[in-house]
C-alpha cells in the first residue's frame, strides 16, 4: 500500500531572468516568495505508521534552504539562469539524493504559477 505524501517550505529569493530582452519585467532584478512542495512516495513502516519522518526531510532541507533562501539565485552555481523550472529541477537533483522517494519538486512563483518536475503523467 503506497502514500504520497507532500512537503512544503518557503523560500524569499531575488533572481532576475538574463536571457529575456530587457522591455521584460523579469529581466530587471526583483524578488519572489517561492513556496516549494517536495512530493514523494513511498510505503508505511509497519511498525510506526508513517512512510518518514517530515521533521527528519525538515533537518535535511536546513543545508538546501541555507543556500538559496534570502539569496540571488543567479549568484548560486547551476543557478546561473534562475527559471522556475531550473529551480524545480535544482531542488529535485539536490534532494534526490538523501531522499531516493522524491518523486516531484512544486515550484510556485506565484500563488497563480506553479511548475513541476518531473512530469508525472496522469494515469490512464
Ligand atoms: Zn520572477
Amino acid at each position: 500500500m503506497k502514500f504520497e505524501l507532500r512537503q512544503t517550505f518557503f523560500l524569499e529569493s531575488a533572481r532576475f531572468l538574463p536571457h529575456l530582452p530587457s522591455s521584460h519585467p523579469c529581466s530587471m532584478m526583483h524578488g519572489h516568495s517561492f513556496k516549494v512542495s517536495l512530493i514523494y512516495w513511498g510505503t508505511k513502516d509497519p511498525l510506526i505508521g508513517w512512510v518518514k519522518d517530515y521533521h527528519e526531510v525538515s533537518e535535511n532541507l536546513k543545508s538546501l534552504k541555507t543556500l538559496l533562501d534570502h539569496k540571488v539565485l543567479n549568484q548560486i552555481s547551476g543557478l546561473e539562469n534562475p527559471t522556475s523550472e531550473n529551480l524545480a529541477y535544482y531542488i529535485f537533483e539536490s534532494t534526490k539524493k538523501w531522499l531516493p522517494e522524491l518523486a516531484q519538486v512544486i515550484v510556485a512563483e506565484t500563488e497563480l504559477t506553479e511548475c513541476r518536475y518531473p512530469h508525472i503523467p496522469a494515469p490512464v
